[in-house]
């Protein structure tokens, strides 16, 4: 479950791998199609097979190649994106898919818009261990994509919520996120709760009649007090941007 950003990243996580399955068959799978996670499935192809679902393969045909440019030229990972060829899912499904590893069944689920188009919860239903890729970071703000300069306006703050609902009535024991430590249930109430604030705190200043900068301008302070210990601070903007663009634009 997920590459890495680029190749050489994705050649240590299948050489982990075939250390761990022996002569066992590889299948592959991303959380997500960022490049830190999925920039490296070219690795695996013809040694794994590769599973997304649809909306997360058609999400990287879209915008794979933007991105591919935004890590090259803007945030200096440019060695590493260099070789990065795209390549296809060997199996597409549509809202859920189960791998039988041998007696170990993984539970691949497709929930709709949230942090991408195409995020994929991954579980392990009976070792209580789930794999949420960038729907969570611990002890972090989460990333909530506004980019309209590169036409990606497709983060779904309320249905991400949701999808913690659903995730969280599952009890699991072991969470593990996109980026940061591994984490417990209790790391999905702390995000779910300040995503519930921040909603909140959006909508009450827009129907105030406050506009995107103001509300953007007061509110960050407030929420970045609330988690002094957070990390991603820098997304707090784009993610009050996100409510007002779901919530206040008519
Ligand atoms: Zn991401």
């Amino acid at each position: 479950m997920d590459t890495g950003l680029g190749i050489e990243s994705a050649k240590l996580v299948l050489q982990e791998a075939r250390r761990l399955a022996g002569d066992r068959k590889l299948y592959l799978t991303i959380t997500h199609f960022h490049p830190e996670h999925g920039f490296g499935a070219q690795v695996f192809k013809g040694q794994a097979t590769i599973i997304y679902n649809r909306a997360q393969r058609d999400e990287l045909v879209k915008k794979g190649p933007i991105f591919r440019t935004l890590f090259s030229d803007k945030l200096g990972v440019a060695q590493a994106m260099k070789d990065v060829e795209f390549v296809m899912p060997d199996i597409v499904y549509d809202k859920e898919a189960s791998v039988d590893l041998g007696g170990r069944i993984v539970k691949l689920n497709y929930y709709e818009p949230a942090h991408t188009l195409g995020d994929q919860v991954i579980s392990v239903p009976e070792q209580g261990v789930v794999i949420l890729g960038d729907l969570l970071e611990t002890e972090s703000f989460p990333i909530m994509p506004w980019f309209p300069e590169l036409r990606d306006t497709d983060v779904d703050p309320l249905n991400w919520r949701e999808i913690f609902r659903t995730v969280a009535a599952t009890n699991p024991k072991v969470v593990i996120p996109g980026h940061g430590r591994i984490g417990t249930i209790a790391d999905i109430e702390a995000s779910a709760h300040h995503m519930d604030v921040a909603r909140q705190e959006v909508a009450q200043r827009c129907a105030a009649g406050h506009d995107l900068q103001r509300i953007q301008k007061e509110l960050t302070p407030i929420l970045e007090t609330q988690h002094p210990d957070w990390d991603l601070k820098d997304w707090i903007g784009m993610e009050v941007q996100a409510y007002y663009e779901r919530l206040c634009r008519k």
